[in-house]
């Protein structure tokens, strides 16, 4: 049976099984070599405070901290209070004696779960394979959409594009051969515009990664 998806340019494409089954480049080519899997790992940027923003765009610009409640922590802070030094899982009475000024919210996680459900299902456009990790991080296996999407960064720009255009959200997109890498971000404290792409190969390859940034290991704050 056909499979109707979402192409690029926002028309629905039909595609057969057996040009599904398709290989995605010619055997030999960089593409098929140096790419044999495609791996984007989506994560929203700063997602519960960027919520709080569009909620009341008077937030915009001043430092928004998202947290407290039983556990007494920082579950989100925006960018303007991470130049504070406020981070996620602090104590948020650390966080208060180091932005006395910070506008402290409590959070509406029904919103934050709306949120939640339309990014998937937006994702869900681009692929089958979509793995959801957190409310607002997932990854998602682009393997095999060239044909329907174009180049992989390509696709991570459009994704980027519509997550702007139709959520109101900035979303950080690392494109790699595995989850691990994808995750892997370029630094620690910045969030690039441009999605990241890392095609892993020559061992010296891990020598350039950030050690700080590798996922599951990085200082608290
Ligand atoms: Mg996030």
């Amino acid at each position: 049976m056909p499979t109707v998806m979402l192409a690029a340019d926002g028309r629905k494409k039909t595609v057969s099984p057996t040009s599904e089954a398709a290989p995605t480049s010619a055997p030999g080519s960089p593409r098929s070599s140096a790419f044999p899997r495609v791996i984007a790992h989506l994560d929203l940027d700063a997602f519960f405070a960027a919520v709080e923003e569009n909620r009341d765009p008077s937030l915009r610009g001043k430092p928004v901290i998202v947290g407290g409640g039983q556990r007494g922590v920082v579950a989100t802070a925006n960018y303007v209070a991470r130049r504070y030094g406020v981070r996620s899982a602090m104590p948020i009475a650390t966080a208060r004696s180091l932005c006395p000024q910070g506008i402290f919210l409590p959070g509406d996680h029904d919103l934050y779960r709306d949120y939640s459900r339309r990014l998937m299902a937006l994702l869900g456009t681009y692929s089958p394979l979509v793995e959801q990790v957190s409310l607002d991080e997932a990854y998602v296996d682009l393997t095999g959409t060239e044909r329907l999407f174009g180049p992989p960064e390509g696709t991570a720009r459009l994704i980027q594009r519509r997550v702007k255009e139709e959520l109101e959200l900035s979303i950080s997109v690392g494109l790699a051969t595995n989850k691990l890498v994808a995750r892997w971000p370029p630094t620690t404290r910045s969030r690039p515009v441009s999605p990241w792409c890392r095609r892993a190969g020559r061992p010296s390859f891990w020598l350039l990664l950030p050690w700080n940034g590798c996922p599951g290991w990085a200082p608290l704050f």
